[in-house]
């Protein structure tokens, strides 16, 4: 009998439901030191020393031109994608650009906001950016649609792609394949906490950005939080997590197999069934169980059953609005709502990175080829981030505009403002402007 968590959430204890609700974040106390040496080395010897964690950590030796791939290596890297996955991301493609147009805000607002006084904002974006595309478990091409669609619709001048070479020492195809398609040229061989050490600080070969955005291991995490000061690090992402809130009238073969999408990614992920119908539960209990004995991959087997006893499972509630009120208080990265007229319930749903209605809407397809991103704010974090999007690459500055009319009449209100929270040059720059004029 496999073990899953079961639990009524009514009157479980307290250890308990903070186990669920904390779930498992990304430890990376281990990674620090190791971590810290790194940066600083790439800080201080640039080039040189991105080279040889290359060769340390991805076994590959490198010179420094050869880690920039060149016009050749994208050539040939497109010619050898499948036919199949080359149609497959070419219609992941045209969905996704689809969908981060459509965020496009007004390039720039002007409102009157009193007499004389006009304010508003322009947006720009942001010049140069990063986009890290791990390697090491796998390869990630929608991580490259997910970053760089964005990241050119938006304007970004430099887009400059970080992605570990694969143990040939060259790049995957199918990267190569989606940054073509994206018309990006800039990528360099590197990744690791050297990839984005040298993004923050520069080398000879590896341009400075201004921002580094894409999800990677612990190592890579560390580096973006030890260098915040120096790069902006983007949204914070780490173990997946996902929860399929469901009715007594969801499909139960369904609900299970979206409830393993999630699991496979890894042993400290989390991935929930919430409903209000102990009979769905036990359904879905029976065929996760038939499932899980069909998945090929051990390693995927194994995490999959781990998730269940572990941070994921069933948490059975009184009522669908007790379910919705868990999927709040969770606050998961990915939501599938499976309950009769799904549409219903999309306003009192108000923490959660992305939320999928119908039965006919799995995980899988946002993760891929939908239009939303797929890069979304795990750990709670869905409390108060959004995942990335377009506004990820740009930025607004306040724009402002006085007549000198309007300025005598704010004069009294401003100085009061500036005297009162003791700025005597904020002061001065109004009445002395009034002074110099009459004398
Ligand atoms: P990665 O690119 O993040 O890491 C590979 C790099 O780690 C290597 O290049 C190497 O430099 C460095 N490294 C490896 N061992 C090291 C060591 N002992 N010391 C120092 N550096 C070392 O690729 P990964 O490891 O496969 O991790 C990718 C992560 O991104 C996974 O956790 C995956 O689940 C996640 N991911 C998330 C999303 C998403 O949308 N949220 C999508 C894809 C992948």
């Amino acid at each position: 009998m496999m073990e899953v968590n079961r639990i009524n959430w009514s009157t479980a204890d307290e250890e308990t439901k903070k186990r669920i609700l904390t779930r498992a974040s990304m430890d990376i106390s281990d990674q620090i030191p190791v971590v810290s040496e790194i940066c600083a080395n790439v800080s201080a010897r640039g080039d040189q020393a991105v080279l040889e964690y290359t060769k340390q950590f991805d076994g590959v030796n490198l010179t420094a031109i050869e880690m920039r791939v060149t016009p050749e290596e994208y050539a040939l890297g497109k010619a050898q994608v499948d036919p199949e996955v080359a149609a497959a991301l070419r219609y992941a493609a045209k969905n996704i650009r689809a969908f981060h147009e459509a965020q496009k805000p007004q390039p720039m607002w002007m409102m009157e906001v009193d007499d004389g006084i006009l304010a508003g904002e322009k947006v720009t974006p942001i010049t140069d950016v990063a986009l890290y595309v791990p390697r090491g478990k796998g390869s990630f091409p929608s991580v490259l649609l997910m970053l760089g669609t964005p990241a050119v619709v938006a304007g970004v001048e430099r887009i400059v792609v970080l992605t570990p070479p694969n143990p040939e020492g060259k790049v995957d195809p199918a990267i190569l394949f989606v940054a073509d398609l994206l018309g990006i040229t800039e990528m360099y061989k590197v990744g690791g906490a050297q990839a984005v050490a040298a993004a923050a600080y520069g080398t000879e070969t590896i341009p400075k950005c201004a921002k580094i955005l894409g999800p990677g291991n612990p190592y890579v995490t560390a580096a973006k939080r030890l260098l915040m000061g120096v790069i902006d690090p983007g949204i914070p992402a780490g173990p997946s997590e996902a929860i399929i809130v469901a009715d007594g009238l969801a499909t139960p073969y369904k609900v299970a197999l979206d409830l393993l999408i999630e699991a496979e990614h890894g042993p400290d992920s989390a991935s929930l069934l919430v409903t209000d119908s102990e009979s769905l539960a036990d359904a879905v209990l029976h065929d996760l169980e038939q499932l899980i004995a069909t998945i090929k991959n051990p390693m995927r087997r194994a995490y999959v059953l781990e998730v269940l006893r572990r941070y994921g499972g069933i948490i059975v509630t009184k009522s669908v609005s007790d379910s919705i009120a868990f999927v709040n208080e969770y606050a998961p990265e990915h939501l599938e709502v499976m309950i009769q007229d799904p549409f219903s319930y999309l306003q009192s749903i108000v923490n959660a990175g992305e939320i999928l209605l119908g039965e006919h809407t799995p995980i899988t397809l946002c993760n891929f080829l939908l239009g939303p991103n797929a890069i979304l704010p795990t750990g709670r974090h869905a409390r108060t981030v959004s995942s990335v999007s377009l506004h990820d690459f740009l930025k607004r500055s306040s724009i402002g505009y006085v007549t000198e009319k309007a300025l005598q009449r704010m004069a009294p209100y401003a100085v009061a403002m500036a005297d009162v929270e003791g700025f005597e040059t904020h002061g001065d720059a109004i009445r002395k402007r009034f002074i110099n004029k009459s004398s």
